[in-house]
Formats: C-alpha cells, structure tokens, sequence
C-alpha cells in the first residue's frame, strides 16, 4: 500500500525523495516484453525495454505512433486485453513485482500508488454520470466514506483549477480542457506516488495544452509524484521533462537527460523526431520529416530496426542488432554509429 493513502480532505506532503536526481527507482522497468497474437503471428510491440522512473522524476517517452508507448503504459497498470499479452519481464514498483500481482492486490495498486491520464478525456469518462459522481466511485472503491470523498472533489477540483459546482456537470458540459483537467483530478483523487499521462494534450488546442501542462509541472511540484508522459511530439517534452527516452519499433534507442538530449541528439531517429517538429523561437529551416514507414512488427527488419529509414545506415546496420553504449551516466544509445 502507498505511504501516502488518504487520511485526511488534504494532501500528504510530498515524499521526502522528492529529488529527481537521487534515490533508489520508484518504478523499475526491466525487459519488458509484450505481443500482440494475430492470425499473421504476433506482433512484437514492446521488445525488450528497461526503463527506471526516480521518485519525483518526470520522465518523457517519445517515439512515433505504434512505437509501443501506450502498450508500455497498459502493461505496467496490467490493463492490456487479449489479444495482447505480456510475455516476459518485471515492473518493480518500490520493490513490488506489479507482473506478479494478484488481483486483489492490483485493485489496491491500481489507482492509489500508479493512476493513469488518458488521451481522450471523452472516452476516459463515463458520459452518462455526473463529474463528481466519478470522482466518489474511485474514491469510495478505496475505502474513504462518502463525506470525506465529497469533501476531497471539492478539493480536487481547487487543485486543477476548476470552479467545484461543475462537479455537478456531465462530461459533455464542459469545454475539452475542462474535462482533461477533470481527468486529472479523477487521478489524483487518492494521491498515487505515480502518473501516467497518455497523450493527455493532443486532442486539445496549442493555447490549452500550453495550461494543462503548466497546471501538471505546478502540481508535481506540490505533490512530489512521478511522471511518466508519453507522447509523440518530443518539443512538448523538453518543457516538462527530466529525462527522455525514445521508442522505435518497439525498442528504445536512446535514454538522456532533457536538455543533453536536446542539446546533443545521438541517434539518428531522435535527429529525424527533432527535425520533424518547427521551433517557435530558433531560426527558421526547412522540416526534414523521416523517409517511410515504421517496419511491420510481425516481421521486424534484422539488425538494426531503423535501418530501411536511416540516413546514416552502414553495412553492419542491416546484419547486427547494436548493443547499448551508455556514452555519459545517463545517456545511453543503441546504435553502430557509437558502439567504438
Ligand atoms: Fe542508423 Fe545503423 Fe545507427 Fe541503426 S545502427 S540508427 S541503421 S547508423
């Protein structure tokens, strides 16, 4: 159980680990591996990934769409649906094995210690119960009596910023941004150690997603959590993020601090991601994009999975899969361009 369950209308305070850069992995990622069986045979969506989350750390997760982002964060939350399975590998949560839960205690994990923000609040809400009727039902499915639960949305939506007589709202009576911050306070409702958020700005315009994302960097910081943010579009992640780790096919490719991997791109998928997206304030030049398509996962390309796309690619690329080279203590890169 969390440290931090609720006990009071009020927050705890963050935990006292709340340095990013120190202290032992809140979530431990370790070869991860998950398929999707289909009648072609199954496809390889998370291949092989490790990844550690620090308590208070926000982590980024980029890659283009089928990377395998979202199936990493259905897997860790063991929400994943036939014909998706897990099929090896370990997610400790401090220490806790989440791939060897029962249900019983997922259903206490689950929402208390790790919740997840989705893309579309639309679809992450129920359209025919009012706002704060679920917000209660998360809420009162762990243990708070029905008074402190109504005491605690009143709270919530002070939190993110949204007047609390909308609790009375259905979805469809508030403007996308309101539901996304709803969305949000449905996620914080028990005060988990951890976030996923999930796309949680790309339905949402430029001027909106520009004060969700604020309104997440100013609760982390009030609530110390974690965050794992996925998206596509890595500009967004340098606003947010303390680290960055990039998805190709299923893989990751490369892991950095932000602002190293901003300032210094290793892989050339994170140069193709980087070229892909204008700066709003750097000098103007012409957008390169990536030649082609993300390969099929049933049959990955051998060797290197970029290769068919790279503009870089060597003869080995094409026959050997590259190793990991970490090139700094927190930048690693799997590609033949640094394996010397
Ligand atoms: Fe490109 Fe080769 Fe590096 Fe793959 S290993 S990214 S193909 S240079």
């Amino acid at each position: 159980m969390s440290s931090r369950n609720i006990t009071s209308v009020q927050d705890a305070q963050p935990p006292s680990s709340n340095n990013p850069a120190s202290g032992d992995p809140l979530l431990d990622i370790r070869d991860l591996r998950v398929v999707y069986l289909t009648t072609r045979g199954p496809v390889k969506a998370v291949d092989g990934v490790s990844l550690a989350i620090r308590p208070g750390e926000v982590i980024g997760l980029a890659g283009e769409s089928g990377s395998g982002k979202s199936t990493i964060a259905h897997a860790i939350l063991r929400i994943l649906h036939p014909p998706a399975l897990i099929t090896g590998g370990h997610a400790l949560f401090s220490g806790r094995d989440i791939m060897k839960m029962d249900d019983t205690e997922l259903g206490q994990f689950r929402w208390s210690e790790i919740s997840i923000v989705f893309q579309s609040a639309m679809n992450a809400l129920n359209p025919v119960m009012k706002i704060r009727d679920q917000l209660l039902d998360v809420m009162q499915c762990h243990g708070l009596s029905k008074s402190v639960a109504n005491e605690r949305a009143v709270h919530l939506f002070d939190l993110v910023g949204i007047d609390p007589q909308r609790l009375e709202a259905y979805p469809h009576q508030l403007s996308g941004g309101m539901r996304q911050r709803a969305v949000i306070a449905i996620a914080l409702a028990l005060n988990p150690d951890m976030l996923i958020m999930d796309e949680p700005t790309t339905a949402l315009d430029v001027v909106v997603q520009k004060d969700i994302l604020q309104q997440i960097a100013s609760l982390r910081e009030k609530l110390g959590f974690s965050i794992l943010f996925i998206t596509h579009d890595l500009s967004l992640l340098v606003e947010i993020s303390t680290r960055i780790a990039i998805m190709y096919a299923g893989e990751i490719v490369e892991k950095s601090p932000a602002r190293e991997l901003f300032e210094h791109p290793l892989h050339p998928y994170t140069l193709g991601l980087m070229n892909s997206f204008p700066s709003i304030t750097g000098s103007k030049h012409k957008l390169t994009g990536i030649p082609g398509s993300p390969p099929d996962l049933v049959d990955p390309p051998a060797g290197c999975r970029f290769h068919p796309r790279c503009p870089k690619v060597m003869a080995i690329c094409s026959q050997v899969a590259p190793s990991t080279r970490l090139i700094s203590p927190d930048h690693s890169v799997s590609c033949h361009l640094f394996s010397q």
